[in-house]
């Protein structure tokens, strides 16, 4: 068979240079692509086909200095035993990509960036819920929790095959790790190189029927771990604990990220409630109490009871405060909240006080009540907008257990 002229295909000179040639390539290319010769009869299709692969042959072939040389002295002989060049539609993919699309909006461009490279990094961190009780909180606690965890398989060291020649180039992209998909949409073409989709992007497959026992050739298998959590004093609503080193295996990557455990506080029985460092009850008083003061006892959520003895008159969402009873206050967010420069340790606690009204009063008894209290006229707006630091202060009593 004669040697092709591939100097003639391309239509330069034999002196031609890269960009000449390239340039060459370019204009018949995307002339005899198959792809822009759909509306023609199957003779003249299959004529161009030949053509766009001859094309792109003489190009590998001329834009190559060793091929060029090896070609110029023994024509296509000359050629045998050296690298095949990219598939005429690889090398069509690559060098319109690298031309970060063409001038006159004939054909878009788009390409797909290959995975980057994630040896030296962590896998991505995984997330978890655990719940607390508004206790859980106050003490701090352990809790045991089992979750299963994604891991390389250790039967294959995550190769997916334990068969000496279980891995092989891709069948899908023959090992180049990507695709070239031309689209038409009008009178625009785009083509996309992107990742292949079977390989990832990893240029090689697990030969059918190599695939490992234990994973069926999935790399991977997942192993339930057991984990001891403490949760801290002071804990709040999502609060993260992290455990280190315990997200899923995830092949490409260095090693396993971290495992988060996000803290929900769940809604309980409990009668109190956390605001902000403080905690927070309600408390109903009679009338009677209100005026007479009040000496009764809170079971606080470690279960110690708080004696609480007020003579003062407490009027309908008046608060009183127990310093020092309410949320403790971790170390690390100590450093956060300073009051007055000074460290404080833990919340306070604030009782919240609403009145019980009877629900009638005959008139002997409303006289009674006139002749002992007085009449107060004016409005006193001493609980409007009170911070919790200026309600009045409970001394402390004796803590009973
Ligand atoms: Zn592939
Ligand atoms: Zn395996």
């Amino acid at each position: 068979m004669p040697s092709k002229d591939y100097y003639e295909i391309l239509g330069v000179s034999k002196n031609a240079n890269d960009a000449e040639l390239k340039r060459k390539y370019k204009r018949l290319a995307m002339k005899y692509h198959p792809d822009r010769n759909n509306n023609s009869d199957e003779t003249t299709k299959k004529a161009n086909a030949e053509k766009f692969k001859d094309i792109s042959k003489a190009y590998d072939v001329l834009s190559d200095p060793d091929k060029r040389k090896k070609y110029d002295m023994f024509g296509e002989e000359g050629l045998q035993g050296m690298s095949e060049g990219p598939s005429p539609f690889d090398m069509f993919g690559n060098i319109f990509s690298s031309m970060g699309g063409m001038g006159g909006g004939i054909f878009g461009n788009s390409r797909q960036q290959r995975p980057p490279d994630n040896s030296k990094k962590a896998s991505p961190n995984v997330y978890a819920k655990l719940s607390m009780s508004l206790q859980d909180a106050y003490r701090g606690i352990e809790v045991e929790k089992s979750l299963p965890r994604v891991e390389k398989c250790d039967l294959c060291n995550g190769k997916g095959t334990t068969a000496p020649d279980g891995i092989q180039n891709c069948r899908i992209c023959l090992g180049k790790g990507e695709t070239v998909q031309i689209k038409r949409m009008g009178p625009m073409i785009t083509q996309q190189i992107s990742t292949c989709y079977a390989c990832k992007g990893a240029c090689k497959m697990i030969k059918p029927g190599s695939e490992c026992k234990k994973c069926k050739g999935d790399k991977i298998v997942s192993n339930i771990r057991n984990y001891k959590i403490k949760i801290p004093k002071g804990s709040v609503d999502s609060d993260e604990i992290i455990i280190k080193g315990e997200s899923d295996w995830i092949e490409g990557y260095g090693y396993h990220g971290d495992l988060i455990f996000k803290l929900e506080l769940t809604i309980g029985t409990c009668n109190m409630k956390r605001e902000g460092v403080n905690l927070v009850i309600t408390r109903n008083i009679s009338l009677v109490d209100s005026l007479c003061g009040v000496d009764f006892g809170i079971k606080h959520l470690d279960d110690r009871v708080i004696r609480v003895k007020y003579n003062g008159i407490i009027k309908e969402g008046d608060s009183l405060l127990v310093k020092g009873e309410g949320m403790p206050i971790s170390k690390e967010k100590q450093k956060n909240i300073k009051q007055s420069n000074k460290k404080i340790k833990s919340g306070d606690l604030v009782i919240r006080f609403k009145l019980l009204y009877p629900d009638e009063l005959d008139e002997e008894r409303k006289n009674l009540i006139k002749k002992v209290i007085p009449n107060v006229k004016s409005l006193d707006s001493r609980n409007i907008n009170i911070l919790p630091e200026h309600y009045p202060v409970l001394k402390k009593k004796k803590i009973q257990i």
